[in-house]
């Protein structure tokens, strides 16, 4: 009988359990421990929207024919720093390694490098690709557009047009964790919503429009039909950024963008990133004292007391996810729902419940 309870898995055994069902899907091993590094990363880094709980909507899009397993992107463009690849709506996690590889190893070449990547099935946390540029000593910047079911209005608009475009940038430090800004362009993640949905909670003020671009605080209006639109963060600001995703993440360099109409493909992500060798400007300990500095100064700011009450000190971007990756290092909440659906997930593609709660380490 299928679970509905949380478990609670060591991160090695919810890696092992994803493997397991990509294998069995008829993923290679590298392809399916390049899934599950990305989705049980999100996860430990605290934002389940885009860990685990994904393989059920990729599982689907494989059954229903939309998404080719072990498809490695082919170079369209490969001119000095410049590089064009088209992922062939393979999966993501594959795509966006091989273009983080690419832009590393020309980054390292050039100084500087520019990777387009069109055409790839979800690539799942962008601040992973920052990580692993970071990892090499790299900054990178990453925009990336989504070519969906629209969900975002533009601002001063009053239905949705384009998707959560996510931007991150990533700055490597030397002797610390590195600084990884990476985030929606829209108010509210789609997860987040569908979480207060289902928990029946209502929305924060000025996050959501209905289908008539009326404020609503009613999550259920951006599923059901006649659908409304999540506002951009930031009004006109965060609105013009998911724009220059739409071009830097994609129509720069052959991508598609929203006004291309969908058709069929359920997600599709371009992400354009620029990566940049800080060792070639000088960088190393000045650059590294340099920002050690600038963090202390930012975060003598004294705590400010939130409406809500609890005094909130500064943090800088990555902080979040490191502290989560201490907490969930010995185990990772997965909730009975989500827990429900990776087993339904496993079954359609032909690992049984007990197969796959036995590779989780369960039984
Ligand atoms: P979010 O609102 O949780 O913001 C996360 C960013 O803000 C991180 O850089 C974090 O370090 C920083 N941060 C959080 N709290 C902070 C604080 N108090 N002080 C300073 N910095 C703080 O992120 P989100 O918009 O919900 O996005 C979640 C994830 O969804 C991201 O990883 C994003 O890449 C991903 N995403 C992916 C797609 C896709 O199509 N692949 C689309 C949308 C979002």
């Amino acid at each position: 009988m299928t679970t509905t309870h949380e478990v609670s898995l060591p991160p090695a055994a919810l890696s092992n359990a994803v493997v397991a069902l990509f294998r069995q899907a008829g993923s290679s091993e590298t392809e399916a421990r390049l899934v599950a590094e990305q989705l049980v990363g999100a996860n430990l880094a605290g934002h389940d929207s885009h860990g685990v709980g994904m393989v059920p909507l990729y599982i689907d899009v494989l059954v229903a024919g939309e998404l080719t397993l072990n498809r490695r992107p082919d170079v369209v463009l490969d001119q000095g720093p410049l590089t064009v690849l088209d992922a062939g709506v393979g999966l993501g996690q594959v795509a966006g390694h091989a273009a983080m590889q690419v832009a590393i190893e020309k980054a390292r070449a050039h100084g500087v490098s520019l990777t387009g990547l069109r055409n790839s099935h979800h690539i799942g946390r962008i601040g992973h690709w920052a990580e692993m540029a970071c990892a090499a000593g790299l900054v990178s910047i990453h925009f990336v557009n989504v070519i969906a079911h629209p969900v975002v209005a533009p601002w001063g608009g009053s239905d949705a047009r384009l998707v959560t475009n996510p931007f991150a940038i990533g700055v490597p430090r030397p002797r610390a964790e590195p600084l990884v800004l990476d985030f929606a362009t829209s108010k509210l993640a789609v997860g987040k919503v569908r979480v207060a949905r289902n928990m029946g909670k209502t929305l924060p003020a000025q996050v959501l429009l209905d289908a008539e671009g009326r404020p609503t605080r009613d999550p259920a209006a951006l599923f059901d039909e006649p659908r409304g639109a999540l506002l951009p963060f930031g009004d006109h600001k965060g609105s013009g950024l998911a724009l220059m995703c739409e071009i830097l993440g994609s129509a720069l360099f052959g991508g598609p963008v929203m006004h291309q109409k969908p058709g069929r493909v359920r997600v599709i992500n371009n992400m354009g990133t620029i990566a940049i060798d800080p060792a070639r400007l000088g960088g190393g300990e000045a650059l590294d004292d340099q920002i050690a500095r600038l963090l202390d100064w930012v975060k003598a700011s004294p705590a400010a007391e939130p409406p809500e009450g609890v005094p909130r000190a500064v943090q800088v971007a990555g902080e979040p996810e490191t502290r989560s990756r201490r907490a969930r290092a010995a185990g990772i909440p997965i909730d009975g729902e989500t827990w429900r659906q990776l087993t339904e997930a496993a079954g359609k593609v032909g690992l049984d419940e007990r197969a796959f709660r036995h590779a989780a380490g369960l039984d």
